[in-house]
């Protein structure tokens, strides 16, 4: 991409706080001087029957033209019976693996300085394919799928990365010895996988076991592959270990090539529309996509613009145990820019 022609790409501001960070992200962008056009798409309040959700089908052709995209968080409301706006997009563009990065910020104390893992989170099956059914009243059922497709596709995704990044190892977080036929297969197609990238070390870690070990010793693990409902939760557990959800980024790879990167976090209800949300997250994860579009100048420029912000410490969001709002952190990040 020449950084003088400007890329179209899709922009779902979403729910919550969602709006907000959106805006710090446009900022940013736009004092960066990055050649993006943002094509920018809402929620609807109705149901699309082309989706069955209240994402549009035209939401989700703009992602499809422009294959790169970057989405707020959206809220799923419980129980309420309609699919879920995250399971749509995820499922409707195949947006089989979600790469979360989690590394400790320079400037930013925690009681780890020296945390530097990638989650990689299998993102269209297992307990979120959304097959759930009563089987009598007060008997419940949800179906766990693991596809030897989905698996394989996965995992060759996190070794392919490992050995493209320069990273060492690929742990295989599991449940194996109780879920043996789904996380067994899961294992097995891992296996598979390992043995063509004979450089990268391979391991198979139960995930209890991991949560363990992550808290004592994140260091321990470099590149983690996983099932859908376990890179959900370590995920977080991660985002804890450098200072919480307002810092993690993340990218949903698609097939045919899409990118659409989000934060790790959701919508946030109990500070939306308050000024108070960290925006860093999604600008990192917009940082992510540019790195994806190679305009990897840009992405440099915004990274270190970020860091340099945190790291004097002058303008904090709450979550950093800062007093400055949204748009006070944003414009120092302009600043600094
Ligand atoms: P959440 O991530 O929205 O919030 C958890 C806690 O972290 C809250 O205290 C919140 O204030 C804080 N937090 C999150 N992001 C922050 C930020 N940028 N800056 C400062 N503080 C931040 O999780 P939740 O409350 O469990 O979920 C709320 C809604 O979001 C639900 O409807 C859920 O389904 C949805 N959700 C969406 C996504 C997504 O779109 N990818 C991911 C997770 C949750």
């Amino acid at each position: 991409c020449s950084s003088t022609t400007p890329i179209t790409a899709t922009l779902f501001p979403g729910d919550g706080i969602g709006p907000e960070i959106a805006e710090s992200v446009k900022q940013v962008f736009t004092t960066a001087g990055v050649p993006i056009d943002w094509e920018e798409h809402y929620v609807g309040t109705e149901i699309d029957p082309r989706t069955q959700s209240f994402l549009t089908w035209e939401s989700l052709e703009s992602v499809r033209r422009n294959k790169v995209g970057l989405k707020g968080p959206m809220a799923t409301p419980i129980g309420k019976g309609h699919r879920s706006l995250n399971l749509t997009l995820r499922k409707e563009l195949n947006l089989y693996a979600n790469v979360r990065p989690c590394y400790s910020l320079p400037g930013y104390k925690t009681r780890y300085d020296d945390v530097n893992l990638i989650t990689i989170r299998e993102n269209t099956e297992g307990e979120y394919s959304g097959l759930e059914h009563q089987v009598v009243r007060g008997v419940v059922e949800s179906l766990k799928i693991i596809t030897r497709q989905a698996s394989l596709r996965v995992a060759e995704y996190a070794f392919h990365y490992a050995k493209t990044h320069g990273r060492e190892r690929v742990s295989a977080i599991h449940k194996a010895n109780i879920m043996q036929k789904t996380d067994g297969l899961f294992l097995k197609c891992c296996r598979e996988v390992a043995e063509k990238y004979p450089e990268i070390t391979y391991e198979e870690v139960v995930i209890d076991n991991c949560c363990m070990m992550l808290v004592k010793n994140p260091a321990l693990f470099d590149v983690l592959v996983m099932p859908n409902l376990y890179g959900d939760i370590i995920s977080d557990l991660c985002a804890g270990l450098v200072g919480g959800l307002g810092l993690t980024p993340s990218c949903n790879i698609g097939e045919d090539g899409v990118a659409l990167a989000e934060a790790v976090h959701g919508s946030a209800p109990d500070i939306a529309g308050k000024n108070l949300a960290n925006p860093t997250a999604l600008l990192l994860s917009g940082v992510m996509m540019l790195r994806h579009l190679k305009l990897n100048e840009q992405a440099e420029q915004i990274h270190s613009a970020i860091i340099n912000t945190i790291a004097e410490g002058k303008y904090r969001t709450a979550d950093l145990g800062g007093s400055s709002t949204t748009t006070e952190f944003t414009k120092a990040i302009c600043d600094h820019l």
